[in-house]
């Protein structure tokens, strides 16, 4: 496929396939969104599915709240590439015993997010199925769209705000327990990074994604997209206040979906704050591949990204 590589891992096997079937008929693959060229800047767009049961259960959270949450996921991309948000289609599926009410808690849900990004809300679909889904397309433009291709050795390596919170929420509730109050708003609110995507893309960043899989297997994606290597160290990631012990790095590298954006810097780059949000460099762009988590300079094995398909 021509486009980004991505990383290890049996879900992205079945999109290297996918991408494989599709050939030239496809055009660059493998990047957070889609990126159109469009008079002085481009065009971009992505598209994600949130799926009752796969990403969410409506035991923990509200229609409202899992509303918020898929079309979150879904603008965190458009963060990734720097875009500020046009807005977005969500094609809704949803059991055919829902009211009307209860569609539109779900799609209210979606409509603050939007507004949140300073979106529209610009059409969608409607369909019965088993289960509650939610496929979000987003729509936005990007004066210097961002690619997970682009680090170069000697690059910082830098994250947003504070991860492991979305994972500690989910544990919580797998335990038969209840999240904390913030551990609950990183899970079911998480805010698109859009102003510091922009701020970044604006800072000279040379690569940027957004961390739905986890640091440990998203750090691997901007790896293989840019034929670097990344070295992450443990002890510098800025670890959610809710994520439990014993080690809460470790931890907090594995969480999934907490939607911060990871990114790499020029050497010379030195800033706490990307638009309004906390920033903190915590690795290294080198020559080689792969991602290492290293702690005291020794290796620690990287734990696996959460996987739809493991
Ligand atoms: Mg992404």
């Amino acid at each position: 496929m021509t486009g980004s590589p991505l990383g290890p891992g049996a879900e992205f096997d079945r999109i290297r396939g996918i991408a494989a079937a599709l050939g030239s008929r496809a055009g660059e693959l493998g990047d957070d969104c889609a990126i159109i060229p469009e008079g002085a800047g481009s065009l971009v767009a992505s598209t994600d599915t949130s799926t009752e049961g796969v990403h969410f259960k409506l035991e923990w959270i509200s229609l409202e709240e899992a509303g918020y949450r898929s079309a979150a996921s879904a603008l965190s991309d458009l963060a990734a590439a720097g875009a500020r948000v046009t807005g977005l289609l969500a094609a809704l599926s949803a059991p055919s015993t829902a009211t009307k009410d209860q569609l539109a808690e779900f799609m209210q849900g979606v409509g603050d997010a939007v507004a949140d990004t300073a979106g529209l809300v610009l059409g969608g679909d409607l369909t019965a199925a088993a289960d509650w889904s939610a496929t979000i397309t987003v729509v936005g433009r990007a004066a210097r769209p961002m690619r997970r291709k682009g680090a170069r050795p000697g690059d910082g390596v830098w994250v947003t705000g504070r991860l492991g919170g979305s994972r500690a929420a989910v544990q919580a509730w797998l335990a038969g327990g209840t999240p904390d109050a913030a551990a609950r708003t990183a899970f079911a609110r998480p805010v698109p990074r859009i102003e510091a995507g922009t701020w970044l893309a604006g800072a000279g960043a040379t690569a940027m994604l957004d961390l739905s899989d986890g640091l440990a297997g998203d750090a691997g994606h901007l790896a293989a997209a840019s034929g670097v290597a990344v070295d992450i160290d443990l002890d510098l990631i800025p670890v959610h206040p809710s994520v439990p012990g014993p080690d809460r790095a470790l931890f907090a590298a594995a969480g999934g979906e907490d939607y911060e954006l990871l990114v790499a810097l020029p050497q010379s780059f030195s800033a706490g704050s990307a638009g309004g949000v906390p920033l903190t460099r915590i690795g290294t762009v080198s020559d080689g591949k792969g991602a290492r988590l290293l702690r005291d300079g020794k290796v620690i094995v990287l734990p696996p990204g959460y996987n739809h398909f493991a």
